[in-house]
């Protein structure tokens, strides 16, 4: 009788437990027609199609070596920027703040520009940190990098890869680059080779494929 007590308490607590729902908190970024005109604009000239939704096949993790958790949303938050490659902003579908709190800026499929090359394809998650380009990472971002890109994977079976965004030459094995400018191209250091390893480490045997750092 113990026994069945005890089994149904636990099932109680699987039911009602919050974690799932707690992985992130919404804090959208402005969405209007005017954005998915943007999109389309970039998405035909860099990629050769209109792409306001994405499929996910990779995972890029960045840092923003600028600013805050807020300030940085507030950097994305705006739809439009001035940049000869595309007026669309750069922004990314989520961002980790130095103490582990994950915001989503938009829903998990929609386009965001955050890495040359493989947008159409990519969600991207920004971590506050890389201040003057050192690794300081935390431990807490860390984890919840990795609780949010095991929901993503569970999420979107169709992810296969993760990588940093300084890995983008390497990734190109992957086969998912695309770009249709010539010589449109930034060098990256974010988020280091210590926190690509990290990931790794825990991440690797739930299938997903890593480069070395
Ligand atoms: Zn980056």
């Amino acid at each position: 009788m113990k026994k069945i007590f005890l089994t149904i308490c636990a099932a109680i607590l699987m039911m009602t437990s919050p974690a799932r729902a707690e992985i992130f908190i919404d804090n959208f970024i402005l969405w209007t027609a005017h954005r998915d005109e943007l999109i389309d604009e970039y998405t035909l000239k860099h990629y050769g199609k209109i792409c306001r939704e994405i499929v996910p096949q990779a995972v890029v993790v960045h840092w923003t070596a600028f600013g805050t958790l807020e300030s940085v949303w507030k950097y994305f938050y705006a739809e439009e920027m001035p940049d000869d490659e595309g007026r669309l902003n750069v922004a990314s579908q989520f961002i980790v703040d130095r103490d582990g709190t994950i915001w989503r800026l938009m829903p998990e499929t929609k386009f965001a520009r955050h890495i040359i090359g493989y947008n159409h394809c990519a969600i991207g998650i920004e971590n506050v940190g890389g201040y003057n380009g050192r690794e300081d990472l935390t431990e807490e971002q860390l984890a919840a990098n990795v609780r949010l890109i095991k929901y993503l994977h569970e999420k979107y079976p169709t992810i296969k890869y993760v990588f940093g965004h300084y890995q983008q030459g390497k990734a190109r094995a992957s086969g998912l680059f695309i770009e249709n400018v010539p010589d449109y191209y930034a060098i990256k250091t974010d988020p280091g080779p210590k926190f690509m390893r990290g990931l790794r480490e825990q991440l690797e045997k739930d299938g997903l494929t890593f480069y070395d750092e």
